[in-house]
């Protein structure tokens, strides 16, 4: 009898260590596999849309206000203007949660379009065009001192 490989499929067991913010500060482990994305609504432990397999190359990453996204589902939506660079789902400023692992190797890529946004409303802000920037301003000037 000849065997013939035709296709290998690898199975992988992995889950990503989401960890979860909790009242007091603290982070712990989430332990439930029923977080799902909250853009694309897909499981945190299968790719983005545009992405044909988990892990590493479609990551994930957990922000500060305790929700957690595909790094190219929050990517691309911080880097629309209509965003205001807030968390799709509690509207508080997107930003990576520090010291986990998780979003290191994101931390660059988030600062660079939080530096793009900042110049884009700068611009507008140099042209004169306030409307725009009505919605704009509260979460760039929040520690800043209005007069
Ligand atoms: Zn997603
Ligand atoms: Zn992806
Ligand atoms: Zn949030």
């Amino acid at each position: 009898m000849k065997v013939e490989l035709k296709e290998v499929h690898a199975v992988y067991s992995w889950s990503w260590d989401i960890p979860r913010s909790t009242n007091d500060g603290s982070i712990v482990e989430a332990d439930d596999d029923e977080d799902v994305c909250g853009i694309c609504r897909a499981s945190y432990h299968a790719p983005c849309p545009n992405c044909k397999y988990p892990g590493e190359s479609c990551a994930i990453v957990a922000g500060k206000c305790g929700h957690n996204f595909h790094v190219h589902c929050i990517s691309r939506w911080i880097d629309t203007a209509t965003s205001k660079g807030l968390c799709p789902m509690c509207r508080q400023k997107f930003e990576l949660l520090e010291g986990i692992r998780l979003n290191d190797p994101h931390k660059t890529h988030f600062k660079e379009i939080e530096a793009k946004r900042f110049r884009e409303i700068q611009e507008q802000i140099e042209a004169g065009n306030y409307e725009a920037l009505e919605e704009e301003i509260p979460p760039i000037q929040e520690d800043v001192e209005m007069s």
